[in-house]
């Protein structure tokens, strides 16, 4: 407890020893997780704007099904999981499944979300093949979703190594949450990424803010000059989608469609989509 100078007292010390505690509790839960087979992997649909809607591949988003406190989304360990390099080990467990359920729920493509600090020390091309190689799964049915802190970061120079030889593997580099970070442009410049994903923040307000339309517009214009595909994320309405598709926007992923689903449903969902 401390005074607040007024000589009442606030106690806060029984807050943060419950932080910590709790802390504590989901790092030793991370690893007993990963051996009791807690986390599952969730689809969501990547959609083909322009035409027909056909799904043209599926993201992989991790859930962690824990015994006492449920199904948690990612934001709630992901970053724990990153900070403790827990991420190394359940990054390559999700690698393997994503790509094992690619070839089980016959997706185009499975689109795969990997941190930074997976990228540290080397071995993630190798986990990459292997997992391709195990599941029989062509390289260019996976792609790796990376976002800008990747470029803020210890592991820029190895993560550029890797991406380079993942390109050239064939499998596609997707630069996530587009938009939202510093120096996009100069990233494009740089590496040969093959899809960019706009934020959900940027599509939030096309329909509403004529800079966030324009802005979006000339993405895609710079996007496809450069022969790069753009994935519009967080599509709530029919107006989105359609002023999406009027700027030429190849996909498009969000609630409209579908929120991420487990692989059994995937089936159904898709006979959903594609019916219109
Ligand atoms: P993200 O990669 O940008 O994924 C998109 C997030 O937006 C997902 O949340 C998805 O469920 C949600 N979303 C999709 N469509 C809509 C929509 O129309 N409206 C709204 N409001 N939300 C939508 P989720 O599954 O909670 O994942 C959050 C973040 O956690 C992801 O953001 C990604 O950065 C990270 N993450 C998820 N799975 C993995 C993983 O397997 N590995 C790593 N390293 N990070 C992951
Ligand atoms: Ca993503
Ligand atoms: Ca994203
Ligand atoms: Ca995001």
């Amino acid at each position: 407890a401390k005074a607040d100078g007024k000589g009442t007292w606030r106690v806060f010390e029984p807050t943060l020893y419950d932080a910590a505690l709790q802390r504590l509790a989901l790092r030793t839960g991370l690893d007993r997780a990963l051996v009791a087979g807690e986390f599952e992997l969730h689809y969501q649909p990547i959609v083909e704007l322009q035409g027909p809607p056909r799904v043209a591949g599926y993201e992989a988003l991790v859930r962690w099904r824990h015994p006492k406190l449920g199904l948690l989304a990612p934001s709630s360990f992901v970053p724990l999981a990153e900070e403790t390099g827990q991420i190394g080990p359940i990054g390559a467990w999700i690698l393997r499944t994503a790509v094992a359920d690619a070839v089980t729920g016959g997706f185009g493509y499975v689109a795969v979300n990997v941190s930074p600090n997976q990228f540290i020390g080397g071995g993630f091309v190798d986990t990459v093949r292997r997992a391709l190689d195990e599941a029989g799964l062509a390289p260019n049915r996976l792609t790796v979703e990376i976002t800008e802190t990747v470029f803020l970061h210890e592991a820029t120079a190895d993560a550029m190594v890797d991406l380079q030889a993942l390109s050239r593997l064939g499998v596609r580099v997707a630069i996530d949450d587009f938009g939202t970070g510093y120096s996009s442009l100069g990233y494009l410049r740089d590496l040969k990424f093959d899809v960019i994903k706009a934020d959900k923040t940027f599509v939030d307000g096309i329909v509403e803010l004529a800079d966030h339309e324009r802005l979006l517009r000339g993405i895609v214009h710079v996007a496809r000059t450069m022969g790069i595909t753009v994935v519009a994320e967080g599509v709530e309405t029919e107006a989105q989608r359609d002023l999406l598709r009027d700027m030429g926007c190849a996909y498009a992923q969000g609630y409209l469609y579908s929120p991420a689903v487990p692989l059994a449903e995937t089936a159904g969902v898709r006979t959903v989509i594609e019916k219109g």
